[in-house]
């Protein structure tokens, strides 16, 4: 099957826009070319714990703050069938019926981020699955006790990120913009 169209927009077609880009110097456009490559896009998710307890706002800053820009951002109970497909991995083990009643129990708010880096950085700044042997200063570490309620989910690789950002949302959901500080953020 040809990849969703998510996968289009980080690896082919910046790459294509920077290699035809026109009248621009040769150091400009292998710039622009590094930055098409490294392009990535993850998908991150405020489990129903983490919107009862009124930990959005806190989650949200820990990425914003970091540099890191917001693409795609809706607040949802998820259906079954999203949940079902979204924790497919895991639908033999002993916890998947629990986990999907619960991330089906109330509002999640999902989001995806873009950045150089942002899935394993992600990854990192949410923490181990166990919170508690998550250090501090993670999500997870600071803000969750138990593994069945730690608070946030994000992609683990970047095929699951674009799994999970097609899964999630529409290609005109999220939107492309370039934050006014960019050149502060990435040399
Ligand atoms: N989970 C659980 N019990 C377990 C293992 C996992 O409730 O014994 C839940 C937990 O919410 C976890 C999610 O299932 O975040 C997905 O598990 P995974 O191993 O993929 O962890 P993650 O990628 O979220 O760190
Ligand atoms: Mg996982």
């Amino acid at each position: 099957p040809p990849p969703p169209p998510h996968f289009f927009f980080h690896a082919h077609q910046a790459i294509a826009d920077a290699q035809e880009s026109r009248g621009l110097g040769d150091v400009y456009k292998r710039q622009l070319l590094n930055i098409a490559m490294t392009l990535e896009r993850t998908f991150v998710a405020i489990k129903p714990d983490g919107v009862q307890r009124g930990l959005i706002a806190e989650i949200l800053g820990r990425f914003e703050t970091k540099g890191f820009k917001l693409v795609g951002l809706k607040q949802l109970t998820p259906s079954k069938e999203l949940a079902e497909k979204h924790y497919g991995v895991h639908k033999d083990r002993p916890f998947f019926s629990g986990l999907v009643d619960f991330i089906t129990s109330g509002p999640v708010v999902a989001m995806v981020w873009e950045g150089e880096g942002v899935i394993a950085s992600a990854r990192k700044l949410i923490g181990a699955t166990k919170p508690l042997e998550a250090e501090p200063g993670t999500i997870r570490g600071d803000l969750a006790v138990n593994i069945g309620r730690n608070v946030i989910h994000g992609s683990d690789g970047s095929d699951t990120a674009v799994f999970e950002i097609n899964l999630w949302f529409q290609e005109n959901e999220l939107v492309d913009w370039n934050p006014s500080d960019q050149a502060w953020r990435v040399e």
